[in-house]
């Protein structure tokens, strides 16, 4: 009965696992100092990002995932161009786009900080077409100025200036809640 009870136990926390794809990943500028973080969590039909940055110069920067999980200074070109599996322009204001990794500018406050959710829509972290994490992964700059939603290739943004590799090994947070005091009584009594 015992055995029976923790072979659900493992079941049911197998299947919440499952349920909550959250990778977490940091972020460097070119100096190579970290200054900030980036979550994805798996959405339906969207993944979320809760981002958190600092050093920002203040104002609105763009903000887009790259093909390549590869931040190398001082430019960070190796990160490739905006993730675009489906060979749509860039620009979420451009009536051909936009880019899968294209997301809306994010706002540093007055003291250079970003603690904002983003939401972008159609990816995963699961696999497809559509994944953030196919190939060997991929990547997420923010740049020196911010996106015009229109200009070819990438907004007029500017120089890349932060960026983090997102990939399979990129750490793996558990959402699941903290243990329920009833099953631990339970747990006891048998
Ligand atoms: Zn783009």
């Amino acid at each position: 009965m015992r055995i029976l009870f923790f072979i659900t136990l493992l079941l049911l926390s197998a299947c919440k696992g499952s349920n909550q794809t959250v990778k977490e990943i940091e972020l460097y500028n070119i100096s190579g100092d970290r200054v900030g973080s980036a979550t994805f969590m798996e959405q339906p039909k969207s993944v979320n990002i809760t981002l958190k940055v600092e050093g920002l110069t203040p104002g609105f920067h763009g903000i887009h995932i790259h093909e390549f999980p590869k931040c190398e200074p001082p430019n960070f070109q190796s990160a490739g161009n905006h993730l675009n599996p489906d060979g749509k322009k860039h620009g979420l204001m451009h009536p051909k786009g936009a880019h899968l990794g294209d997301l809306p500018n994010v706002e540093a406050d007055n003291s250079g900080n970003v603690d904002i959710e983003l939401e972008l829509p159609n990816a995963t972290l699961l696999d497809g077409k559509e994944s953030i994490l196919q190939n060997e992964g991929s990547s997420l700059i923010i740049t020196e100025k911010e996106d015009d939603g229109m200009s070819q290739p990438a907004g007029d943004s500017g120089a890349r200036i932060i960026c983090g590799e997102l990939t399979e090994k990129s750490a793996t947070e558990s959402k699941e809640p903290p243990s329920d005091p009833t099953e631990n009584n339970q747990e006891e009594d048998n």
